[in-house]
């Protein structure tokens, strides 16, 4: 028999379950409880956020400071689904509600949002506090693993074994991505059983393995404005522009992790290369007359004096182990040979892609819970009356650089807001 999970607040309204402690999870049960007294959020770890926190080494980038519809754009044709939520909850709300968790969220000079690695780690404790001073009943080590659905709605949540009558429940089990941080498909089996399609996950977001080793050479050099020209065999298929990190297996960074999904599938198809134009405003010719510039023998200005200014930091260092051009050498010394190559390799660094690194290091994943069936303005499901999907459980992935936190937290909190006013006759608190 059911027993009703026990609530400080009230033991007449049945609780709100919001199912995963991420950022889609924290919103939903925030604004949940604004206007229900009864919410249970559900996390199968022992502490929240555990994905945001993993990122331990790099800034983890939050939100963006554009309009919401500027946003909902990078979302392709998913851009009319995502916007509802993103009007209910953008970069304005997402940073007070990190301030609230006593996290430090600043831009980078332009307008991307972003936690320092000293700061991430914050993120756990901050939503604890955050999620009690909300009045959440926060349940941690509490693995949901089934939904007892009867007459179109879900009645009961079983969690470790128990069954506990809802009054509705909230879906922010994320994605499968990274799975080797604990992420399961559990989202996507209660969406299943409630009838939902799932849309077939693959592996995106992801580093790439090259034929060429660099190894420890290169590894975290970063490019933070390049141009890539994806070829498969000899045709041009990708070209963008953004930053890129090569690492001891590879490349990795903005541009890799937001067309390793088509590169992927390029793969299977025939031989993927890579070229990597590292000074994209100047053009070969300009390079070498940059070079040519009248430097009487005598001069002594070095090759690294004259070109670190134009050149991502690192890069002239390990040019000498790459082309063989030691970056000490004065330039009215150079060869016409040597400043071929030089321009050849900024202008041209080519990379054959061998395969992408395991799913283990996915930071998204394509497909997911299809969008068909849930209703954009308030997400909830169109096939079980009482449930709702938030964050990356959903067939929604957003580009490189903040904007699948920033669709967690905004689904999550529309999400939340329908749950709870569809509860309580259609009235609404926003404290956001
Ligand atoms: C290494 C790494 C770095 C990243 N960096 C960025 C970045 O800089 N910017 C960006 O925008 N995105 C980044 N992402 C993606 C980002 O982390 C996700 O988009 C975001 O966490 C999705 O939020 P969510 O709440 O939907 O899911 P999640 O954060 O995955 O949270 C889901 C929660 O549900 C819990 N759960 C699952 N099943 C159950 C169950 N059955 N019962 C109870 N609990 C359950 C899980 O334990 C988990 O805590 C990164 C991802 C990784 C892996």
């Amino acid at each position: 028999m059911a027993r009703a999970i026990k609530s400080k607040k009230s033991e007449k309204q049945l609780p709100i379950a919001v199912i995963g402690g991420g950022p889609a999870g924290l919103a939903a049960a925030e604004a949940a409880a604004d206007n229900y007294k009864n919410v249970f959020l559900f996390d199968k770890n022992p502490f929240p956020a555990r994905k945001l926190i993993s990122r331990t080494a790099e800034y983890l980038f939050v939100a963006e400071k554009v309009s919401a519809e500027n946003f909902a754009d990078a979302f392709g044709p998913k851009k009319s689904f995502v916007t509802p939520a993103l009007k209910s909850f953008g970069w304005k709300e997402i940073s007070a509600q990190l301030k609230k968790m006593g996290v430090k969220v600043g831009p980078n000079g332009g307008n991307r949002l972003m936690i320092s690695p000293d700061d991430i780690s914050k993120l756990s404790t901050g939503f604890v506090k955050v999620a009690e001073s909300a009045g959440i009943i926060f349940k941690k080590s509490c693995r949901v693993t089934d939904l007892i659905i009867s007459h179109g709605s879900v009645k009961e949540i079983v969690v470790n074994g128990i069954s506990h009558p809802v009054s509705a429940v909230i879906v922010a089990c994320g994605s499968y991505s990274a799975p080797k941080i604990g992420s399961t498909r559990d989202g996507y089996e209660f969406a299943r059983k409630a009838g939902h399609e799932i849309i077939p996950l693959k592996a995106a977001m992801v580093g790439l393995e090259t034929v060429e080793k660099y190894g420890k050479l290169l590894d975290g050099v970063t490019v933070r404005d390049c141009r890539i020209d994806v070829y498969l065999e000899d045709e041009l298929r990708i070209t963008d522009r953004g930053s890129l990190i090569f690492t001891k297996y590879g490349l990795n960074g903005q541009l890799i992790q937001n067309h390793s999904a088509q590169i992927i599938e390029l793969i299977k198809k025939g031989n993927v290369e890579i070229h990597i134009d590292q000074v994209p405003d100047m053009t070969k010719m300009e390079i070498s007359k940059h070079l040519d510039h009248e430097f009487p023998h005598a001069d002594r200005t070095t090759l690294f004096e004259h070109l670190n200014p134009h050149l991502p930091d690192g890069l002239l260092d390990v040019m000498d182990k790459i082309i063989r051009v030691h970056s000490g050498r004065p330039v009215s010394h150079l060869t016409t040979l040597e400043k071929k190559h030089m321009v050849l390799w900024l202008k041209d660094f080519a990379f054959t892609i061998k395969k992408p690194r395991p799913f283990n290091e996915t930071m998204g994943v394509l497909g997911g819970v299809s969008l068909n069936d849930i209703d954009p303005g308030t997400m909830a499901s169109k096939k079980i009356k009482n449930l709702y999907f938030a964050g990356e459980v959903l067939d929604l992935l957003g580009p490189w650089g903040g904007y699948n936190i920033e669709m967690a937290f905004s689904t999550g909190h529309l999400a939340g807001i329908s749950a709870s006013s569809a509860l309580n006759g259609g009235k609404i608190n926003r404290t956001a």
